[in-house]
């Protein structure tokens, strides 16, 4: 042990705190000398390790006239610190180690973190098995553990950040694109237009993610510098008495303890206070009784109800908004949204408290409106002041939130572990609240007193002289009249006519009110049978075993032997190639799939939140059904979903609710973002059966509800099914389940030659396809592409191998070069792809660069790339095995992700439940001549053999393009930062002046060659690079594409295609016959004998 952990300096160690009931792990609350508050969580069974650190400012904390300040001041706290002054070696660092970080900004606080593999993991010693009891007796050595290295260099962000000069701009440009990337997209145009129509002196009403615009024109053309602002904020805010660290290892609590006051104990402490807005109301008199009709990008209505309410952060004992959370927002009898979805005007309702920073806090009533709700808003506002004044006139009921209260700790008893960096970063952000320590873990979820006086305050807020609402719907009233600022939100806002607000007033106060309006009954689904038979068990199973497989059933069942928490899971597989043999029945299915779940919404929600869910699905091989959660009650609700999957009566009204909810939301699709849509088209050329939304959109017109009656019986009518039982039930249970699910769908039996069989369309080696479309949204100015390499089978062990490694060895390099380096969009990813049989290599960018350009651009690195593998040494080809490895090996966490990796292995016919340690065996032995070989053969641009399809997904609006003079500011800072990246010195004084001497978009190319020739001196090799990425960040370079691209000849055949293409690339034009032109791949099949999975008879 260390000096500094000298116990003659006595210091508070709190570690005895309220925990799940099978939490391993141990925690330690400590504050440093700086008053760094830190919790140290020692886990002796993670495989990774994570840090988080929460600072106690954020965007409530922006200048004035600088929003977005706090938000940039996250991205570029990252740039570089005195100690590790190269800007991407956390990243780098992280990535050799199987990790990964990240930060957001929040009202209050700015949380960054990271994760990464807790051991050094090689392919030798990484095939033997990890799980070492006797790890918490043994320190470990700085050098022995990936997490010290990672806490040096994150713990330098927070002493001696040094946000460097030349990515300032880049970083800015950054949150812009980030900006951009949510100007369409409802949740954020709403946020803000409410936040805008908010009192004014409230920082709740500033914009906070910037653009810029507000963090760099504006600032300079007041003069101001825009680094020194940046440096400013961090030094006004930033104190590590205002900070919380949570660190979770391996390394036992001492270490751990140790290595934190090594490193964090130099953050400096300012003594700031922590921010309090309790002397500025978030609505006054002028913003609250207001009604706003806004007009929302998507095809939706809703209705949302704010009630200016109370910071409850203090309140946790008792946390008395959920009393009244629950009971507004129940969906079972008697509820309020019981009432209006039975006259047919809702389809869903939510309720609940928020604590917006210290100080302030709203209640807020979210309805999903049908079309005749929105005609009824102003009934729905009423009922809701029915149902609240009935909720005020009893006394709080104690026997409510009892349950509530037995309901939240047996949540808490039973919580499992999420993944480490959700804990750490989770807790760093609760830390900041004023919770007792000993109850850090508890206290956010579980309810502790009734505390009727709290309760009976928390209602005195809901009334009509406290409230305002807002309706969006892009068809009524019609004549919004405004635009919000930020986005562009049209609306219109104005007070509540007086005569409307006298009605909501005698609603309210009105004794007579409609009777369906209830208090919830007692709720059965609440389990009561907890117990978990414990055994020792050596070594946790790794398949489920097969006990019924005959002509009707296969059954799967492991009984939970490592988690042990009084919780199941049950899949079904309904299996049967009739739910998906044309888009018309795929609608219908969908349709049946809504009316099944409308139906049984009333039911369901006492199971819902007793932790009880179920989910039923439709999809190409037939139907699913699962039921998750405590198994007490399992089987009832179980049985329930059976029963109405069976006997569903398809009401008229319903039916259109439904139809209207499902065809908008057709509609909606080709509004969200680009990057979501793209790959929708990409899974469409990967299989023969797969159709686009439209297709769905046009069938879903003609379908009534007759239809779907007469349909759905059909699809259940025969059909093969499977079934996995997994959790704490036993074998009879899992069997008696199995009977109840045949017994109560009764299907003949389907043989196993009409099984729907899983494969995938091939793209024939030497092939270079383009599929052009436009996007649909007028404003949206994002392009985007995928381009998709296709590798083979992906049933093939050794080509899987292969895929893992070579998306591990680009990941961080196609981010620097592409992101980072480039500037293409906030939207870069790349990494292996896959479908059912299907194995690609992908990258995708969502740009405001045309997408030639951008092919050219991915084109280009993937070319570089190719002296990037010859370069690489051997021990960093050793390292990124050895994060693909450590990441196949990544321990599940719970009880449900080991169901759900059970069950997608038996959904893909594959049955291959020891994928993950196939793939450690198949990359441990990978050569670099191999990779190389594979990358020349399947993904370099020169290979005449690869198999290529790119997606472009075109904006049809223009981003604006540079001027000339923001191109040249743009130049200085480009070339610093492409030189920085090539290990270039550059030469700022000698760059200026040929700057200055441009005096037009032809001359920058040779600007640039000439500095870099003449005044760097660098060789014709370098410059040609460096010229050439500085251009492409300028969006100036070479896209490489020809201006025209040949249409397919659709009636060229599978050979004539593999005729020498692979240089020019071929449009796609007519979809049906380009698919059928390519031949399909091997179906799946079971990659073992099933019989391998069944029970050993000798041991019944
Ligand atoms: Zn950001």
């Amino acid at each position: 042990m260390g000096d500094s952990l000298d116990r003659s300096v006595p210091r508070e160690r709190i570690e005895d705190l309220e925990r799940p009931a099978l939490d391993d792990r141990s925690y330690r609350i400590v504050t440093l000398p700086n008053k760094l508050e830190v919790l140290l969580i020692h886990d002796p069974n993670t495989d990774k390790s994570s840090a988080a650190l929460d600072v106690n400012v954020g965007s409530f904390s922006d200048a004035e006239d600088m929003p977005g300040i706090a938000h940039a001041v996250e991205h570029l706290l990252f740039m570089g610190t005195k100690k590790y002054p190269e800007e991407n070696n956390y990243n780098k660092y992280l990535t050799s180690h199987s990790g990964h970080s990240n930060a957001y900004t929040a009202s209050t606080s700015t949380n960054y973190y990271f994760e990464l593999a807790s051991k050094h993991s090689t392919p030798t010693s990484s095939t033997s098995p990890s799980p070492n009891a006797t790890q918490e007796n043994l320190s470990i050595t700085k050098e022995q553990s990936p997490l010290w290295g990672a806490l040096d260099r994150f713990g330098q962000f927070f002493i001696c950040p040094l946000f460097l000069e030349d990515t300032v701009d880049r970083e800015i440009r950054a949150v812009d694109s980030e900006n951009k990337k949510n100007l369409q997209a409802d949740t954020w145009r709403l946020h803000q237009l409410n936040k805008n129509l908010s009192n004014p002196a409230h920082p709740y009403n500033h914009f906070s993610t910037g653009n810029w615009t507000t963090l760099h024109d504006e600032p300079l053309a007041r003069g101001v510098q825009i680094r020194e602002e940046f440096m400013k904020f961090h030094e006004q805010h930033y104190s590590a008495n205002r900070m919380k660290l949570v660190v979770l290892g391996l390394e036992n609590l001492d270490t751990l303890e140790e290595w934190v006051e090594e490193i964090f104990s130099e953050i400096p402490n300012k003594n700031l206070p922590r921010k309090r807005w309790d002397d500025v109301a978030l609505y006054t008199e002028k913003e609250l009784l207001i009604q706003t009709f806004a007009r929302p990008v998507f095809e939706s209505r809703t209705l949302e109800i704010s009630f200016l309410y109370r910071d409850e952060e203090e309140m946790y004992e008792s946390h008395p908004s959920r009393y009244l959370s629950h009971l507004i927002g129940h969906e079972g009898p008697g509820s309020i949204l019981s009432y209006i979805k039975a006259k047919g005007w809702a389809n869903g309702l939510g309720a609940g408290g928020s604590s917006l920073c210290p100080g302030s806090g709203l209640f807020n009533i979210n309805v999903k409106l049908t079309e005749d709700g929105l005609k009824h808003y102003q009934e729905i506002v009423k009922i809701i002041f029915q149902y609240i004044a009935l909720v005020r006139e009893r006394e709080p009921q104690k026997w409510i939130v009892d349950e509530q209260i037995g309901m939240s700790k047996v949540e808490f008893r039973f919580r499992q572990k999420s993944p480490p960096s959700r804990t750490t970063s989770g807790l760093a952000a609760i830390m900041q609240k004023p919770y007792e320590r000993k109850q850090l873990l508890s206290a956010p979820a579980v309810i502790k007193t009734f505390d009727a006086e709290l309760i009976s305050q928390a209602m005195s807020y809901l009334r009509p002289d406290n409230f305002r609402f807002m309706l969006v719907s892009q068809e009524f009233p019609g004549d919004w009249d405004k635009k919000e600022k930020w986005y562009g939100t049209e609306y219109k806002t104005e007070k509540i006519p007086e005569d409307f607000l006298q009605e909501v007033k005698a609603a309210f106060e009105a004794k007579e009110r409609p009777s369906e309006l209830l208090l919830p009954h007692k709720n059965e689904f609440i389990p009561n049978r907890l117990e978990v038979e414990k055994k020792e068990i050596e070594q946790p199973l790794k398949a489920p075993k097969l006990i019924r497989n005959d002509d009707s059933v296969r059954l799967w069942w492991k009984k939970d032997d490592q988690y042990w928490v009084p919780k199941a899971n049950v899949s079904i597989h309904f299996r049967t190639p009739m739910a998906h043999l044309t888009p018309r029945t795929a609608v219908m299915a969908t349709l049946y799939r809504e009316l099944v779940n409308d139906a049984l919404v009333e039911y369901s929600y006492d199971a819902d939140i007793s932790g009880l869910v179920y989910e039923f699905s439709n999809h190409s091989t037939g139907l699913s059904v699962s039921v998750q959660g405590y198994n007490d009650k399992l089987h009832v609700l179980l049985e329930k979903v059976l029963v109405q999957i069976r006997d569903l009566d398809v009401h008229e009204d319903r039916f259109k609710i439904i139809h209207d909810r499902i065809s908008r939301s057709f509609r909606n699709w080709d509004f969200g973002q680009p990057f979501h849509q793209v790959g929708t088209y990409s899974r469409w050329f990967r299989t023969d059966s797969s159709c686009m939304i439209e297709d769905l959109a046009k069938e879903l017109e003609g379908v009534t509800a007759q239809d779907v009656q007469q349909f759905f019986p059909q699809v259940l009518a025969q059909c093969h099914i499977e079934i996995l039982c997994h959790g704490n039930l036993y074998k009879e249970e899992a069997l008696k389940i199995t009977d109840l699910v045949e017994k109560t769908i009764k299907p003949r039996t389907l043989p196993p030659n009409q099984w729907p069989v899983k494969r995938c369309l091939i793209l024939p080696s030497g092939s270079n396809f383009i599929y052009e479309r436009q996007l649909r949204d007028p404003a949206n100015i994002n392009h985007c592409i995928e381009y998709t390499l296709y590798l083979g089978n992906r049933m093939d062990p050794v080509l899987r191998a292969k895929q893992l490694l070579i998306g591990q060895m680009t990941d961080e390099p196609v981010f620097n070069q592409l992101r980072t380096i480039e500037q293409l969009g906030y939207v870069v990813f790349s990494g292996p792809t896959a479908g059912i049989t299907y194995a690609g290599y992908r990258i995708l960018i969502q740009s405001e660069k045309d997408c030639r350009y951008l092919e050219g651009r991915i084109e280009h690195f993937l070319t570089s790339f190719e002296k990037t593998i010859d370069e690489m040494n051997e021990d960093d080809f050793e390292k990124h095995k050895g994060a693909v490895i450590s990441k196949r090996q990544e321990k599940l966490k719970n009880l449900g992700q080991e169901g759900n990796r059970f069950w997608n292995h038996i959904f893909s016919d594959a049955y291959d439940f020891l994928q993950a340690e196939t793939d450690v065996e198949n990359i441990a032995p990978l050569t670099k001549d191999q990779m190389k070989e594979f990358f020349m053969h399947y993904i370099s641009p020169s290979s005449p053999r690869r198999a290529k399809l790119s997606v472009h997904l075109i904006a049809q609006k223009q981003a604006k393009e540079p001027t000339l003079d923001e191109k040249k500011t743009k130049l200085s800072t480009v070339l610093t930062t492409i030189c920085k990246a090539e290990e270039v010195v550059s030469n700022n004084d000698a760059l200026k002046p040929r700057i200055d001497a441009i005096s037009s978009e032809a001359d920058i190319s040779s600007a640039i060659s000439t500095h870099l020739k003449d005044d760097l001196q660098l060789s014709t090799e370098q410059v040609d690079k460096i010229a050439d990425e500085a251009m492409a960040a300028l969006g100036l370079a070479n896209a490489g594409l020809p201006g025209e691209v040949v249409p397919a000849d659709e009636t060229m055949t599978c050979t004539g295609m593999q005729g020498g293409h692979a240089k020019e690339p071929v449009l796609i034009t007519d979809v049906h016959a380009w698919k059928a032109g390519l031949q399909m791949s091997a179906g799946v099949r079971p990659v073992r004998n099933l019989e391998e999975f069944m029970e050993d008879t000798a041991k019944l």
